[in-house]
């Protein structure tokens, strides 16, 4: 497995890897729901490439990009073991080197749920990755559903942009408990670690409603407002019940849907969704 940082280093590795190349963008403290993208880009690719940067753009000036948990080491020690071949870790300089000033932007789609709440992260997300695919130029690319905006958004700038690359959206990897795996879990307490199942316990309940024929969406929205309210240390931010496509909130009967969330636990945020119908 070789490691680069430059773009040059990373263009010359590339260029003597076997096609088709798999890519995984990550901002590292890796763990098995990443690792769960990595082999899966192992199945299906001659080679696998993977990404580790902490994006400061797409984070909010109050966020966490300074206490963002880093281990570089324990990262490249898990991507050889799942048999990465090429890892880029592009320095911030690298990757908006002084004069930078160009922007990709997905418009409607990133106005709701995550957007709302967080109005410059998805520029951040789009503009990164444009830029990692630009330089790595995938066959295919890897994300999870974990942060299921984020796939519907990056989808639908490969659409409009013209990228030349597959995207390849992977399930969700959760805790025994149920909680999903997050870099972010590792802020959590003991009590926080056990109040956060609020959110797996919600979608797991509303996901049992839907199945009994409660396919109602504010039905579904408030089971899952209930469960998070009976957890002391948890703060529902929102709850909401949206087409999967679009993301635009629903009313009524619903067919399928995505119920998604974000909830502060102490202060943690942390997101979970559960897609509803076949
Ligand atoms: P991050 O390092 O948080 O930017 O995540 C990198 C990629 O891993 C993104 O495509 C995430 O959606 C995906 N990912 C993170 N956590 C999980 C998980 N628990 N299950 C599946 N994919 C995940």
């Amino acid at each position: 497995m070789k490691t680069v940082i430059t773009i040059p280093e990373l263009q010359q590795a590339l260029a003597v890897l076997e096609r088709p190349h798999g890519f995984v963008p990550t901002m590292g403290y890796l763990h098995e729901g990443h690792l769960s993208l990595v082999r899966r880009a192992r199945q299906e690719n001659a080679t696998v490439v993977v990404s580790i940067f902490a994006n400061p753009t797409q984070f909010g000036p109050d966020e966490d990009l300074d206490s963002y948990p880093r281990d570089i080491d324990q990262d490249l020690e898990l991507l050889s073991g799942a048999r990465a071949d090429l890892v880029w870790i592009p320095s911030v300089q690298v990757m908006y080197p002084d004069g930078f000033q160009s922007w990709v932007e997905v418009e409607a789609l990133t106005k709701v749920l995550e957007g709302a709440y967080r109005p410059t992260h998805f520029r951040g997300v789009t503009t990164v990755v444009a830029k990692l695919f630009n330089a790595v130029g995938p066959e295919r690319a890897y994300f999870g559903q974990k942060d299921a905006q984020q796939a519907a958004v990056l989808k639908q700038m490969v659409r409009d942009l013209n990228f030349q690359v597959k995207m390849v959206i992977c399930p969700i990897v959760r805790e025994p408990d149920g909680l999903a795996m997050s870099s972010r879990n590792t802020y959590l307490t003991v009590e926080e670690r056990q109040a956060a199942l609020c959110l797996s316990r919600g979608l797991s309940k509303a996901q049992e409603a839907f199945q009994e024929g409660i396919q109602d969406a504010e039905l579904l929205r408030d089971i899952v407002r209930k469960e998070i309210d009976q957890e002391e240390l948890a703060e529902l931010q929102y709850v909401s019940c949206a087409d999967p496509e679009t993301l635009q909130e629903l009313d009524g009967h619903v067919e399928r849907c995505l119920v998604s969330m974000a909830v502060y636990v102490g202060r943690t945020r942390l997101i979970d969704n559960r897609l509803l119908g076949s």
